[in-house]
This record gives C-alpha cells, structure tokens and sequence, in this order.
C-alpha cells in the first residue's frame, strides 16, 4: 500500500474505532434491570426480533366483534393537564426502555382518529412524580388510529404489580380508564385488581421492550 493510502485510511479508521466504541459503550437507559422482576420481563419476552418500527408499522390484530377493552380503576396518582408528547423518556431516566404501540380500535375494528391517550406511570423504582409530571404525557392517535407511547418498564410499589395507567377518550366519546400490565410478572396473581384482558404483547427489542396493545373503545 502506498503511504499517501495509509494516509487517507488512517482518518478513517480512527473513525471507525470511535463508533464501535459508541456502540458498546452502556447507554443509561440500557442498563441491566435493576430488579429481577424486570430481568424476568426481558427473560420471559419473545426473543423475536423487533423493532421500534416494526411495532409502528404492524396492522392491528383485530376481529370483530371485538371486545371491549375493560375498564379499571384510575389510582391516586392521576393529574390532569399533562403534557402532550409521544415520549417519556428523559436523559438519565433508569430502567428498561419500552416501546409501546398499537390502535385505538371500534369493536368494529375500525380506527378511532384523534383519540385521546393520556399516560400515567411510576418510575423504575416504583415512585411516582405527584409535584411534576415526570412519566405523565397525553398523545392522540393518528390517522390510522394508531398511537406510540416511548417510557420505561414501571416499578413495583406496595400492594401493586407493575402497571402503566391510562384514559382513552374518542373524540365525542366517554373516557375510558384502565390500566396495561405486563406478562410473566409474578406479583400479577396477587394484586386484586390485575385484569389479564390487559396484559401488553411484549418482544424483547435491542436493548428494551416493544409492547403493543390495542384499545377497543365500546359503543362506537
Ligand atoms: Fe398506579
């Protein structure tokens, strides 16, 4: 190889280096689980390959009559008049990142455009923001009915098994309340409330979770 060769390869090499080591390096939200209920999650996850988009871009899974999806109890921690975003995720935030995706659906199964979804959750750690609204956001679906919510696997907290909130609301329609949970969660059995018509489809992506659930929206 002549040496003004090695020269120009020399930059890119270098380049190189630096985005390998960019890629292995631990992104904070990549962590390993904290608790060995979300190992368990990761562990129990179908090891199909996704990813983000594939969850985006999946049609839904629905057949009519479709059920409607159950209502559930909305907690003490609702606050009203979160911010709109489709992602929860702020720099440092621990735990295991999540994709959440799917429609919002008649029992017809066709796609409720422009409805609601307010999202409520604890933070890795069970914690919830109750003087701010960190792991607060409301979003609205799209044209196709479909919504995708960016957060974090929920921690446990006393008395409850991990849980993400929700309110989805059609345009002039009633809000429903409810709650999403998560498959292979031991402590699922044990909360009173735990429904298992709510339990998110989840495939281990990357370096977190995809999760897709369809919400059918009654009398519509
Ligand atoms: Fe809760």
């Amino acid at each position: 190889m002549k040496p003004i060769a090695a020269k120009k390869l020399t930059p890119l090499l270098y380049g190189l280096m630096i985005l390998l080591a960019a890629c292995s390096a631990p992104a904070s939200l990549s962590q390993a689980p904290s608790n060995a209920t979300a190992a368990q999650l990761v562990a129990t996850a179908s090891q199909t390959p996704g990813s983000a988009e594939s969850a985006q871009t999946q049609a839904p899974d629905c057949s009519t009559p479709a059920a409607a999806t159950p209502a559930l109890t909305e907690g003490p921690y609702f606050k009203a008049n979160s911010p709109e975003r489709a992602s929860l995720l702020e720099p440092g935030m621990a735990g295991t990142k999540l994709t959440l995706s799917g429609y919002v659906l008649t029992t017809d199964c066709q796609p409720v455009v422009g409805a609601l979804l307010d999202f409520w959750q604890a933070d890795a750690s069970g914690q919830y923001d109750n003087s701010g609204y960190t792991l607060r956001g409301h979003q609205f679906s799209d044209q196709s009915g479909h919504y995708q919510l960016e957060t974090v696997v929920p921690g446990l907290y006393p008395g409850r098994t991990e849980h993400i909130h929700v309110k989805v609301k059609a345009p002039d329609g009633p809000v429903l309340t409810t709650q999403l949970f998560f498959p292979g969660v031991s402590q699922n059995d044990q909360d009173s409330i735990y429904d298992p018509a709510l339990l998110l489809d989840i495939q281990q992506s990357g370096d977190g979770l995809n999760a897709i659930f369809n919400f059918i929206l009654a009398g519509r």
